[in-house]
């Protein structure tokens, strides 16, 4: 059994979670503040890793997002800074094999996430071309998938009644079957939905209509953090 807690779009206020503890926690970007008035730092990267690293997980896992802009522009930065910690891991398009309490499991992860035009500045965006590429990369037997995005048809509906997710993405899902995918970007579709094979989450922590440039995120509320039974894992 696997104890897994799940949580995603932090938008800086992770000191704010109260996380249960177990043995896998998995994080699907837009970690750091994205407020134009701030710049993000390399330090900010620092003091998220120590946060994830006090977490009481055996193993924890993170994806950036499309508002992480320094994890794109550092990427060297946040290699050095995550190999100081031996629990976490750090997934750029790629794949990390590990034995949790006795289970094998394949897990490919990164910022994946289908691209809209917004007038607020993104990262890792992805042409389809790249996103396709990217995708034929997953191995057939990978167990779990993280992105920043969801795919296409499952927690995906924004509040405008849009289903926001990536169809690439969700035809590889498809076709290779895996037990779970992880996610969040589209705040306001938070919540698990399952198809016969695979179960797909979106870990967004934030309220319904949160925006980082239109909100204030310190008076936001953090609704939930999903803590998944641990069955689904077995
Ligand atoms: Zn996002």
């Amino acid at each position: 059994m696997l104890r897994t807690t799940f949580i995603s779009d932090l938008h800086g206020q992770y000191q704010r979670l109260k996380l249960p503890g177990g043995d896998l926690l998995l994080c699907c970007g837009d970690i750091l503040s994205s407020s134009k008035s701030q710049k993000q730092t390399v330090q900010q990267i620092s003091d998220f890793c120590q946060w994830l690293n006090n977490q009481s997980y055996s193993v924890k896992i993170f994806v950036a997002g499309n508002h992480d802009l320094i994890f794109e522009a550092e990427k060297d930065a946040v290699k050095t800074i995550v190999s100081q910690y031996s629990q976490i891991y750090y997934l750029l398009f790629e794949h990390v094999e590990l034995n949790i309490n006795g289970i094998p499991l394949k897990i490919f992860g990164g910022p994946y996430y289908q691209y809209y035009y917004s007038q607020v500045k993104q990262c890792f965006k992805l042409t389809e071309e790249k996103r396709i590429e990217i995708l034929n990369k997953i191995d057939p037997d990978t167990d779990i998938i993280i992105t920043h995005g969801p795919p296409k048809g499952f927690c995906d509906i924004s509040n405008q009644g849009n289903s926001c997710g990536c169809q690439n993405l969700v035809g590889k899902i498809i076709e290779i079957k895996p037990r779970l995918c992880a996610f969040g970007h589209i705040h306001e579709a938070g919540g698990i939905q399952a198809n016969d094979q695979t179960w797909f989450i979106n870990a967004s922590i934030m309220e319904v209509g949160f925006h980082t440039d239109y909100v204030n995120v310190q008076t936001t509320q953090i609704t939930r953090n999903w803590v998944i039974e641990p069955n689904l894992l077995e």
